[in-house]
């Protein structure tokens, strides 16, 4: 159970400043370059980690490859590799609250969602990669009598990934978990603004028996990550984060050995209310709260509200008392429903996107502003405009912050061309009572995932995945191994 005692005992633990972890090893950058990493809830430096680029990653790369042709991983049975995964697992498990603070100290996540949506989470899935893959069967063909067609399952080999610094040790393990499930080795680079769990977590891998080299991390910023997409002995990549940084991979694979490169990218996902919604209060309730959890910083948060006209004034009306009854502070105290924005510059952008929204007329409702300046950390209050129309910025900007929007609509035709003019494709969500209309519009939006009457769909079962420019491929379920793994047909002509 997690009590503010045991969260308080560890929030100021000294940190010492991390190396990479390349070949089983911890090492420093080659010329000893060291970046800060700096904690969103006071601004200060937690620890200094190693700036990488090009050298770093081509010794990830080789140790990664060298472990790979060893077979001593790639090579095994997959009931062995289960065995590992699972007690990696274990150890994450009894390690979670320390890995959630230590989070929360680098990202500025609330520690109720940390905790569970960090560690925990992050152990579900190796567990569920674990269990799957010795499950998962090649194919004999159904091909005609003279020949047997066999169409094999292999490792693709070394898996570059790329993540974001939103949930590092969840969005880390969606790729990391099948991709090793899988046999491949890894060079796994974090965000430069949320690393250190992920380190921790490779750590934790090593002493479950992973053999070194399998997974390497390597830390820094967009040096290492384009030393990574450009690697010409990277098989494959797989990225979450922003379609900017996503469009480069893209160029980056061009540029050299042609990779495939999956992308799981930002959005602008709508929310949409109809007046048959079977209770208004609920779907107002359940659209502040989930919006505004990690300050908006969820890739699946549905910050377009779009609400039919007749119920727009009671809806907007319960919106706002969630609203006001949120508490934004230290993201270590278990009474704060939201804590802080990961970084200064995401703050200032948040910033200029309400600057941009009132200058174009949209009305702000709620927030708008910085809070506790005071405490060097970066919060900043839920905020809420309303009167958003297709023409602003916020409409069409993905934000990822607390910025929530509302367009009014007055029918169903309307509330799907408002939904679908969007580049982006990643969520959706439909407050509805008519079964039939909520399967029109599961068939209609344009979007990877759609939730009906609720804000439900974290378990590891289904796929996450966007359409548009949301990306490409899927994170998550049986579908996931499928970008780790090669089909080999083997034709043996049976003579006959
Ligand atoms: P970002 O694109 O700025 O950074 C992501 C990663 O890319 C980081 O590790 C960063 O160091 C690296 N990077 C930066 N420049 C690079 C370059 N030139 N070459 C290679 N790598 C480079 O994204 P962010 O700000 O960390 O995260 C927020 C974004 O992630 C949002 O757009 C959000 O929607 C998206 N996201 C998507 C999902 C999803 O599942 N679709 C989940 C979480 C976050």
């Amino acid at each position: 159970m997690l009590t503010q005692a045991a969260i308080d005992a560890r929030r100021h633990l000294p940190l010492a400043p991390r190396g990479n972890l390349i070949d089983g090893r911890i090492c420093p950058a080659a010329g000893g370059e060291t970046f800060d990493s700096i904690s969103p809830i006071d601004g200060r430096v937690l620890t200094r980690l190693a700036r990488s680029g090009p050298a770093e990653i081509d010794a990830a790369v080789a140790a990664a490859r060298r472990a790979f042709d060893a077979g001593t991983w790639s090579r095994t049975a997959p009931a062995a590799r289960k065995r590992v995964l699972l007690r990696w697992a274990e150890l994450i498990e009894a390690e979670a609250l320390d890995l959630a603070v230590l989070g929360v100290r680098d990202n500025g996540t609330e520690i109720a969602m940390a905790h569970r949506g960090e560690p925990l989470s992050a152990a579900a899935t190796l567990r569920y990669y674990a269990e799957a893959v010795d499950k998962v069967y090649g194919e004999i063909a159904p091909t005609g009598p003279g020949v047997l067609g066999l169409i094999h399952r292999e490792p693709k080999g070394v898996v570059g990934a790329i993540v974001p610094w939103n949930f590092p040790m969840m969005i880390g393990a969606w790729k990391l978990a099948p991709a090793l499930a899988a046999g491949n080795s890894l060079v796994l680079k974090p965000s430069e603004e949320a690393s250190l769990t992920l380190l921790r977590m490779a750590e934790l891998a090593l002493e479950a028996g992973l053999p070194p080299g399998v997974l390497n991390v390597v830390t820094g910023g967009a040096e290492a990550g384009d030393a990574l997409a450009r690697h010409m002995d990277v098989d494959i990549l797989a990225f979450t984060g922003s379609g900017q940084v996503g469009r480069r991979l893209l160029a980056a694979s061009a540029a050299s050995n042609l990779k495939p490169v999956y992308l799981e990218l930002g959005g602008k996902s709508p929310n949409i209310v109809f007046a048959d919604a079977p209770d208004l209060a609920r779907a107002a309730q359940v659209s502040g709260r989930t919006f505004f959890r990690n300050s908006g910083q969820v890739c699946v948060s549905a910050a377009r509200v779009l609400v039919q006209e007749e119920v727009r004034d009671r809806f907007l009306a319960e919106l706002l008392d969630v609203v006001a009854a949120l508490k934004v502070g230290d993201p270590l105290d278990l009474g704060s429903d939201a804590g802080a924005v990961a970084t200064r510059r995401q703050l200032d952008r948040n910033l200029a996107m309400v600057a941009q929204a009132e200058a174009e007329g949209a009305r702000c409702l709620a927030g708008g502003g910085q809070l506790l300046a005071e405490s060097g950390g970066f919060y900043m209050a839920p905020t809420v405009f309303d009167r958003v129309t297709p023409s602003m910025a916020l409409f069409r900007q993905e934000v990822f912050g607390p910025v929530l929007s509302v367009t009014t609509f007055r029918d169903e035709a309307e509330a799907l061309a408002l939904a679908n003019d969007s580049v982006y494709g990643l969520s959706s969500a439909v407050w509805t009572g008519s079964l039939a209309r909520a399967h029109r519009m599961i068939g209609a939006l344009q979007a990877g995932v759609v939730m009906v009457n609720g804000s439900t769909g974290s378990d590891n079962t289904v796929t996450l995945g966007g359409v548009k420019q949301s990306g490409n491929g899927y994170d998550k379920s049986l579908h996931a191994l499928d970008k780790y793994q090669n089909l080999k047909a083997a034709w043996i002509d049976l003579g006959v």
